[in-house]
C-alpha cells in the first residue's frame, strides 16, 4: 500500500518486480513511473531502493568536499537567488587569491581530497587569475578540483581544464525553458546546455541539477527535469529544495519541501548508478537533519564550507545558509559523526564520479 493509501499504480507494481537492483536501468523509468514516485505513491521502496543501489555503488562511503565560496558578487538577476545583481542590502565580498589559498591549505590539512570552487558569477576574476589559482593549487595539493563559478566562455573552461581543474558543476535549475527564463532573466537556457555539453567534451567531471519546489514547478515540470538530467550521463548530480530569500522577488513565494527533494535524488539514484550526488546544504536550512537523512536516501556526498568565518554568512543565497560559529575542523568533525550515526562511512578519497572513465590531467 502507498503512502498516500492508493493501490500502487501498475508500472509501479511491475517494476517492483525486478529482481535486483543491478537490473535498473535508467530506461526503465518511464515518465509515468517517475511522476507517480515524486506523488509519494511509494515513499518505501523508493527509498529503500535508493539507499540499496548507493550501498551497492559506493559501498557505505561518503564523499566529503570542503568547499570555499569565494565571492559573493553576481552579474546575474536570478529571481530566486539572495546574490542577485539588483539585491543592494548584500554585502559583498570578494576573497585575494591569497585568502582562496589559505583556505584550500586548511581544507588539505584536514585531509579532505577535493575542493570546491564557487562563487557568483563574478567576471572580476580574469580567466589567467583563476587558471593560475588551479595551478597553484595542484602544485600545492593532491587535491581534486571543481569549479562552480556560473555562465563562463567557453574559451574560458577549456583554459580551466587545461589548467588542471578536474569537475565542474552547472546547475540547470531547471530543463523546462519557460520556467527557466521566468527564474533567470539574465540567463540563456540553450547556452546553459551548450555549456555543459562542452564541459564533458573537454573531459570534466560534469555536473548539473535542479531546485525542486521552484515557484511554478509542477510535479509534471520535474518529471521531465528528472528525464532530461538523467539523459545527460553526467558524473554529479544536485537537488535542493527553493528557499525564499526576502531580498528577492521570490520572497513571498513558499518554501520547497524536504521530502520532494528526497524523492527527487533518490530517482536520480536510480536512473543515475555511479554518479554522484550531493546531500545538498538547503536541506537543512529547512528541516534540521533533512541533510543527513537524504544520505539514506540516494545521496553520497557532503560538502562542507571553509569559506572564512569573517565573510561565509555573506554567501546569503538563501536563508539560513553557511549560518554558523564554531571552527572548520569542529564541523567537519561533528559531520564525520553524523556520517557515523547512520552506519556510513566519512570518506576522505577523491571521490570521482563511477560512472564514466576518468582521466586527470596530472
Ligand atoms: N553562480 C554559479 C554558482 C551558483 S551556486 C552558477 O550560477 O552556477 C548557487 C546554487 O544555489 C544555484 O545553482 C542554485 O541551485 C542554488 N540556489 C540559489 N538560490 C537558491 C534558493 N533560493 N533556494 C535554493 N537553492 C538556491
Amino acid at each position: 500500500m502507498s503512502s498516500n493509501g492508493a493501490p500502487p499504480s501498475k508500472p509501479l507494481a511491475l517494476l517492483k518486480q525486478q529482481e535486483s537492483i543491478s537490473s535498473l536501468k535508467p530506461s526503465q523509468l518511464t515518465y509515468a513511473e517517475i511522476l507517480a514516485l515524486l506523488q509519494g505513491q511509494d515513499d518505501e521502496w523508493l527509498f529503500n531502493r535508493a539507499n540499496l543501489a548507493t550501498e551497492s555503488d559506493f559501498n557505505k562511503q561518503v564523499y566529503l568536499r570542503g568547499i570555499v565560496e569565494f565571492s559573493n558578487h553576481c552579474r546575474n538577476n536570478c529571481n530566486y537567488c539572495g546574490l542577485r545583481a539588483d539585491n543592494r542590502s548584500v554585502k559583498r565580498y570578494r576573497l585575494s587569491i591569497e585568502e582562496i589559498l589559505n583556505a584550500v591549505d586548511t581544507i588539505a590539512a584536514l585531509g579532505l581530497g577535493t575542493v570546491v570552487l564557487q562563487s557568483g558569477d563574478d567576471f572580476k576574476y580574469s580567466v589567467n587569475a583563476i587558471s593560475t589559482l588551479i595551478a597553484e593549487i595542484k602544485q600545492r595539493h593532491n587535491l581534486a578540483i571543481t569549479l562552480s563559478l556560473g555562465d563562463r566562455k567557453l574559451e574560458e573552461l577549456k583554459q580551466w581544464r587545461e589548467a588542471g581543474a578536474d569537475r565542474y558543476l552547472l546547475k540547470m535549475e531547471t530543463f523546462d525553458r519557460a520556467l527557466f527564463s521566468r527564474c533567470r532573466p539574465k540567463a540563456n537556457f540553450d547556452d546553459r546546455i551548450a555549456r555543459l555539453i562542452y564541459l564533458q567534451s573537454l573531459g570534466f567531471q560534469t555536473g548539473s541539477g535542479i531546485i525542486t519546489d521552484l515557484p511554478g514547478m509542477t510535479d509534471e515540470i520535474l518529471a521531465h527535469d528528472i528525464q532530461r538530467l538523467s539523459e545527460m550521463q553526467l558524473d554529479m548530480l544536485a537537488c535542493g529544495p527553493f528557499i525564499a530569500h526576502a531580498q528577492t522577488p521570490l520572497a513571498q513565494e513558499p518554501n520547497g519541501n524536504a521530502l520532494k527533494s528526497h524523492r527527487v535524488s533518490a530517482i536520480l539514484r536510480l536512473m543515475n548508478p555511479g554518479a554522484n550526488i550531493p546531500a545538498t546544504s538547503s536541506l537543512d536550512a529547512l528541516e534540521a537533519g533533512a541533510r543527513e537523512q537524504a544520505l539514506k536516501r540516494g545521496c553520497n556526498v557532503v560538502m562542507p564550507s571553509f569559506t572564512p568565518t569573517n565573510v561565509c554568512a555573506d554567501y546569503n543565497i538563501y536563508p539560513g545558509k553557511n549560518l554558523r560559529q564554531n571552527p572548520a575542523t569542529e564541523r567537519l568533525k561533528q559531520i564525520c559523526q553524523q556520517i557515523q550515526n547512520h552506519g556510513l562511512i566519512a570518506s576522505f578519497s577523491r571521490g570521482d564520479s563511477k560512472r564514466t572513465p576518468y582521466v586527470s590531467r596530472h
